[in-house]
């Protein structure tokens, strides 16, 4: 069974939309949203799917089959999918039968990571992309929870892994700048987007993220969704 994130109608968070951030910004995709993380950012936008002070767990988590999954995602006739949580390797051993069969019927498959587990092989053999958020100092979560060496270091070897970095303050650029020398990532997989959850924030902090971008040779994003639709979920 997958631990889904349940939407306020009832439905799980299985959605047709655009991608919102990173190197394929704009594809229609069908998002899947897993519950449960292991780390607490401060800024976190799910909270919902792991913060259970603040969120009642019964509410917004459901655990559906992998059946019943892919047949939702298949209804929306769209062969781009996006694996999004919370965390979702945590539930990797799960997901990863969802992927090779979707895989077997032509879809293109990214997973959204926080970088601190590793993909088992099945998951590294089927995944298209992998979009490593490794979470810097900003996000409040302690350095050895964050930051884990060798799982860095096996995505950075992966050439279908990009790193997103979410920047708040402009501290966070030479924080990217030590972890791109430390574990050797090409500038051409780091992609900064600046954090924000509405178009205001996200665009006060888009002319220095952008500049950094150029400066370092690093990709920028921003976040499509938030200008398109603000904060809202299950879009
Ligand atoms: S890793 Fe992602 S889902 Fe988990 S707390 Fe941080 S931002 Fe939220």
């Amino acid at each position: 069974m997958l631990r889904l994130s349940r939407q306020p109608g009832g439905q799980p968070e299985i959605f047709h939309s655009l991608q919102g951030e990173g190197a394929t910004i704009g594809v229609a995709t069908v998002f899947l949203r897993l519950s449960l993380c292991n780390l607490s950012c401060s800024w976190c936008d799910t909270k919902y799917t792991w913060d259970w002070e603040n969120y009642d767990y019964k509410k917004e988590v459901m655990a559906l089959d992998t059946e019943q999954v892919r047949e939702k995602i298949l209804s929306y006739e769209c062969p781009h999918l996006v694996v999004t949580g919370g965390e979702p390797l945590l539930q990797q051993t799960e997901l990863a039968p969802l992927i090779s069969g979707l895989k077997q019927q032509g879809f293109y498959c990214e997973v959204e990571t926080n970088g601190t587990i590793a993909p088992m092989p099945e998951m590294e053999r089927d995944i298209d992309q992998w979009n490593v958020s490794p979470k810097l100092s900003t996000s409040d979560n302690r350095l050895e929870r964050r930051l884990v060496p060798d799982t860095l270091e096996s995505f950075s070897r992966i050439p279908n892994a990009y790193f997103k970095f979410v920047i708040v303050e402009p501290q966070d650029i030479e924080e990217v700048c030590g972890l791109a020398e430390k574990y050797r990532i090409p500038p051409q997989r780091i992609i900064l987007l600046p954090e924000g959850r509405n178009p205001e924030v996200l665009q006060s902090r888009s002319g220095w993220v952008s500049e950094a971008c150029v400066k370092h040779g690093f990709r920028f994003s921003t976040r499509l969704h938030i200008l398109l639709w603000g904060d809202q979920r299950g879009r």
